[in-house]
């Protein structure tokens, strides 16, 4: 029986396939690209399945689209983050579906070479454009012009002529990773480790290994063990795709891999854009790229044989996607692997308590490398308790870091001061009124940019700027900044230490990820002395000459409601810690902190990991928080305040109807957000927390159905496993 319908999957937010006839005599496979008609127009989408039938009423579809099919594996792992998340079908779609542009014209770069042949008129121009090509190399036609000094004019005339040649310029194809290239001398640790990561990679050929959780300090080798899980899917011929926060996606990390490899491995993050990007996705499909390096994105390419994935940093929430599909992207690789089959490594020196739980329970290997490469130290951890020795009224760096910073920049040692806070302060008031700088659009201070010189909203980003004067009491230069953020800390620094340069890294870096990436760089071979700097500089990057770090409030994070606030913070300031003394010289971390009792603060202290997250393991339990519990947020927002409340209570109202909630599976709200507004939309939140043992997404999915239908601009949107609160 041919299989004579197609079912296709478009790419709008569309839960539905849509069925079409195939033409006679065209071949179709699942995962297709292809064009339909659809409506009054034509679509892309892609062949989610074929069957025989008749369907004399159905459209015929118009035809394959010249591009990578998107393999089984993706199609399954397309259907589950759907399911998972709630999102339609459709809209996760385009985050596997990345088409060439047709009507972007092709930018083939062309070459010219001389062909012998002498011009029948020469000029100077003529004469200087034939003495730069006179080596007979092929030169793009631009190039050749700049070097002659001549306009393009002048080169066209000479091809015209037949003097010159032009020829399409193709980049040569970058040398693969050779598994053999520069192996480490592994310590017995990572030795141990790398071939439990090796086996599991061979495994893959019979079955699906157990996913693996590579825990160990930072410093301790992970990625050099790693690396030789890489090795081994090399010789198998199969690809290897390695996932990082995007910002530690830096080139000291790509130079490390072609020293061990010899060649660069593939990255795949929001700076590769255009033509680079549709070949890479190509050579992803084909399996010509052996190695990929790349955001959370780089999950949902066309891999042609994946065997490994490896989830660096796997704790990061940066792996959250906050909007659009909010998907987990560390989940999903466990997913994508499960499916491939590929062997999964989830590397961390702080795991996430999921991780962790799923590792005692035995779900997970558990490889650990318990001490620093090379007989390196950890830092030395050491509170400053700020009611006694804290600094002046005014200044937030306390003396005892301050010395710390001094003896080690005499010693020619970088020092780090972390502050997870943009902008120069957190809150703007008048000092003769008491006026509160507020946003327009959203429940939220203004926060002052002082290099800027404007006030911002750090949620909807509404930018004022800073006035001169009050106005509510029309008092003139009365602004006062209130608490500390990242510029201010700066500005002390590079009060204390005038001679030091002094480097200030946020997301407000001019130049986005990249220039940030080159900054990160720089910074590692030593061109700057302090860096000032919020979670950014937390991630996973080394710099060598770093010796001292100190956390200018590490109270910061401990205050919010959210249920993750105590593990988020260990693990934030364990990792900013672990950035001091990485290279050769002993590093030193710098608590401040009001309350040096705290558990989290007590158990950074101490070290004592193991400790804490058993405590934090035990309270998480009996709360029934994940992972031992599921958590459902729906955010209800609208700009009409009462219709958005109205709509919320009538959902939970809905949801005891059904008849289904009770002690295993509740539902709590409707409540303000924390931040109740923005950018003029009030947002009221539900949630769901449900038992292991019950289906959350089939509840949800139920829920949403029966529930009653959102008015006018009410959204409601869905967010599985919400990260923050
Ligand atoms: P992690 O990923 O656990 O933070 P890394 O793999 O980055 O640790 O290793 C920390 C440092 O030690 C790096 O500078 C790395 O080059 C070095 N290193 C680790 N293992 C070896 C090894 N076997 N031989 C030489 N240098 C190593
Ligand atoms: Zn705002």
């Amino acid at each position: 029986m041919p299989q004579t319908l197609a079912d296709v999957l478009v790419p709008l937010p569309l839960d539905t396939l849509f069925s079409y006839r195939v033409p006679d005599g065209m071949t179709l496979v699942p995962g297709q690209p292809v064009r339909v008609p659809f409506g009054q127009r034509e679509a892309v989408g892609v062949v989610w399945g074929l069957r025989a039938g008749e369907g004399s009423n159905l459209k015929v579809l118009s035809g394959p689209i010249e591009a990578p099919l998107l393999p089984d594996p993706l199609r399954a792992l397309l259907d589950f983050v759907a399911h998972w998340t709630l999102a339609p079908r459709g809209a996760v779609l385009p985050m596997a579906l990345k088409l060439a542009d047709p009507d972007r014209p092709e930018t083939t770069r062309v070459g010219v070479r001389p062909t012998g042949t002498l011009p029948r008129r020469m000029t100077p121009a003529r004469e200087r454009v034939l003495a730069a090509i006179a080596d007979g190399a092929v030169r793009q036609k631009r190039d050749l012009a700049l070097e002659a000094g001549v306009s393009a004019g002048v080169v066209d005339g000479l091809v015209d002529e037949g003097v010159l040649e032009t020829l399409p310029l193709i980049d040569p194809k970058p040398p693969a990773p050779d598994p053999d290239h520069a192996p480490a001398a592994l310590s017995d640790a990572q030795r141990a480790a790398a071939c439990a990561l090796a086996e599991a990679v061979r495994e893959t050929a019979s079955g699906v290994p157990a996913p693996v959780l590579l825990e160990g300090v930072t410093g301790s080798g992970k990625t050099e063990a790693y690396f030789e899980a890489i090795a081994e899917a090399l010789r198998m011929d199969a690809q290897s795709l390695v996932l990082m926060p995007e910002i530690a996606l830096t080139s000291t990390f790509l130079d490390r891999f072609a020293a061990r490899f010899g060649a660069r491995p593939a990255a795949w993050h929001s700076g590769v854009t255009g033509k680079k990007r549709e070949r890479l996705y190509a050579d992803i499909a084909s399996g010509a790229a052996k190695v990929i390096v790349g955001a959370r994105s780089a999950l949902f390419l066309p891999y042609a044989k994946l065997r490994l994935v490896v989830v660096d940093e796997e704790h990061d929430a940066g792996y959250k996607q906050e909007d659009g599909v909010h998907y987990h992207a560390r989940d999903m690789a466990v997913m994508r692997a499960r499916l491939e089959p590929a062997a999964l490594v989830l590397a961390s020196a702080t795991p996430s308590l999921e991780t962790r739980v799923n590792a005692e329970r035995g779900r997970y290997r558990h490889l650990r490398l318990p001490e620093r490469f090379g007989g390196r130290t950890l830092p030395q951890i050491a509170a400053v308790d700020m009611r006694k020795d804290g600094p002046p009224q005014g200044r937030w760096i306390a003396p005892p870091l301050a010395a710390a910073m001094e003896a080690a920049l005499a010693r020619g040692e970088q020092a780090l001061l972390f502050l997870n806070r943009r902008g120069f302060a957190p809150l703007t008031l008048c000092r003769a009124c008491g006026h509160r700088y507020e946003c327009p659009n959203c429940t939220a201070w203004l926060v002052e940019h002082r290099f800027r010189r404007a006030l911002v909203c750090h949620h909807c980003g509404h930018v004022e700027r800073t006035p001169s004067h009050c106005p509510s009491c029309g008092g003139v230069d009365t602004i006062v900044p209130c608490g500390p953020g990242v510029e201010r800390i700066a500005e002390e620094a590079a009060a204390l230490f005038p001679e030091k340069r002094v480097i200030t890294l946020s997301s407000d870096f001019p130049g986005g990820a990249e220039r940030l990436r080159a900054e990160l760089d720089e910074i590692a071979s030593g061109a700057c002395d302090i860096v000032i700097g919020t979670q950014l500089v937390a991630k996973g990057h080394n710099f060598p000459l770093l010796s001292v770090v100190g956390v200018v409030d590490a109270d910061l994070g401990l205050t919010s409601g959210d249920p993750r606030a105590a593990e988020r913070t260990f693990q934030l300031l364990q990792q900013v810690t672990g950035r001091a003394g990485r290279g050769d010289r002993p590093g030193r971390a710098y608590l401040q902190t009001y309350q040096p009792g705290h558990p989290v603060i007590a158990a950074l202290l101490s070290g004592d990991a193991e400790r804490f997250y058993a405590e934090e393991t035990a309270q998480r339990e009996a709360a029934r928080l994940p992972p031992f519990g599921r958590l459902a947020a729906l955010v209800v927002s609208g700009t009409d305040k009462d219709a958005t409340h109205a709509h919320a209570r009538a959902l939970v109202r809905a949801a005891h109807a059904m008849g289904v909630i009770d002690a295993d599976l509740s539902v709590l709200g409707p409540a303000e957000a924390p931040i109740a507004v923005i950018r003029g939309r009030h947002r009221v939140r539900i949630l769901v927390r449900a038992a292991r043992t019950r289906d959350l997404q089939g509840f949800l999915r139920d829920w949403l159905a029966a529930g009653p239908r959102p008015k006018g601009n009410i959204r409601v949107q869905v967010d599985v496993d919400p990260q923050s609160f």
